[in-house]
């Protein structure tokens, strides 16, 4: 499942360098997760790293994007051709 940025989302920019698939960005009013991109972080680290520097808990799952981790998993690799990921 994809994550996404709530309306609690104070655009300090803490999680964008953080996501390792680059699928977070500013948007008009508030920062913005790519739901093609985010892949919960599997394939790179153990837990979801925008959710733990974002200091007023603005990234959610989004249950619109629900995917297994197998589905996270090749999104990753698509994401990262010839690269082998760190956490499956
Ligand atoms: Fe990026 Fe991970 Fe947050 Fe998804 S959960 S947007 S991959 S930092």
């Amino acid at each position: 499942m994809a994550y996404k940025i709530n309306e609690e989302c104070i655009s300090c920019g803490a999680c964008e360098p953080e996501c390792p698939n680059n699928a977070i960005s500013e948007g008009e009013t508030i920062y913005v997760i790519d739901p093609d991109k985010c892949t919960e972080c599997v394939g790179s680290h153990e837990s979801s790293r925008c959710v733990e520097v974002c200091p007023v808990d603005a990234c959610v799952p989004d249950p619109e994007h629900e995917e297994s981790r197998e589905q996270l998993l090749e999104k990753w690799k698509s994401l990262h051709p010839g690269e082998t990921p760190t956490v499956t």
